[in-house]
């Protein structure tokens, strides 16, 4: 397997009008690894996200890839996988016609697209479903189309906002499962974002816990329900009362 980059993002903030949105985040997520950024709705997390991937611009800061200055690059040259809350996927293509675009727009030949989206949807369970329309699946399968066009890019990092949000209790176990074991199949440094406690314990290598625009504790899982450096983060896990 390929050595993903890793990802560093060093004083970043937002300012919408007066409201600064970012305040200052410094955040290293380690090649490969999975960073889940928890905080309550209103936070910041999906502006963060957005910044990461290019959608939005920086107020000042900076975004690296190992070495390599990103935040400056137009979002389709920095080779980011994004997962979002809606699927957003094009109604009147099919599976495998969605999941193809990324790689047309990249100019991929048509052999390469064919094996390539094969392999995606293979992986994402939906190999039996290439001639569907979008609306003729389940939201949870829209979601793993979603996954599938991320990853057929060979993305070197991986963007997740709430992804879950949208589907009821049963299919959002199965899919968080299936999107974690095969993140760490191909070993893609991530980001997750969720508002929800148990789904940041149940992913996260690591915890990132924001709040106001600000990130105010970090940790594995099992070290942030030890011990909450930060009383906001004990709260926020329900851990006091
Ligand atoms: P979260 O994803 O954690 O719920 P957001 O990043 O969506 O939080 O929003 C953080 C804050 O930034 C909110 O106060 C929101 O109103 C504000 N905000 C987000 N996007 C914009 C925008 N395009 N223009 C102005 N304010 C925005
Ligand atoms: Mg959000």
């Amino acid at each position: 397997m390929k050595m993903k980059p890793s990802l560093s993002i060093r004083q970043l903030t937002k300012q919408f009008d007066s409201n600064l949105v970012l305040k200052g985040i410094d955040l290293e997520v380690a090649a490969g690894r999975f960073v889940v950024l928890l905080g309550p709705s209103g936070c910041g997390k999906s502006t963060l996200l957005r910044t990461i991937a290019g959608i939005s611009d920086p107020s000042s800061g900076g975004i690296w890839l190992k070495d390599r200055r990103i935040d400056a690059m137009p979002p389709e040259q920095r080779n980011f996988g994004l997962v979002f809350q809606t699927y957003a996927l094009f109604p009147h293509m099919s599976v495998e016609k969605n999941v193809a675009f990324g790689l047309e727009m990249r100019r991929v030949n048509k052999r390469d697209i064919a094996h390539r989206v094969a392999a995606a949807l293979e992986l994402v369970g939906l190999a039996d479903y290439a001639k569907r329309l979008p609306k003729q699946l389940s939201g949870g399968q829209q979601q793993r189309v979603a996954l599938a066009r991320a990853i057929v890019i060979e993305p070197d990092v991986l963007l997740f906002d709430e992804p879950l949000s949208n589907l009821d209790a049963k299919l959002r176990d199965t899919l968080r499962d299936d999107l974690r074991a095969l993140q760490q199949k191909l070993g893609v440094t991530s980001i997750y974002v969720t508002h929800d406690q148990s789904e940041a314990m149940a992913l996260g290598d690591e915890i990132v816990v924001m709040k106001n625009g600000e990130i105010v504790e970090r940790g594995t899982p099992i070290d942030l329900y030890r011990r909450p450096a930060y009383r906001f983060t004990a709260e926020f896990l329900g851990m006091t009362n």
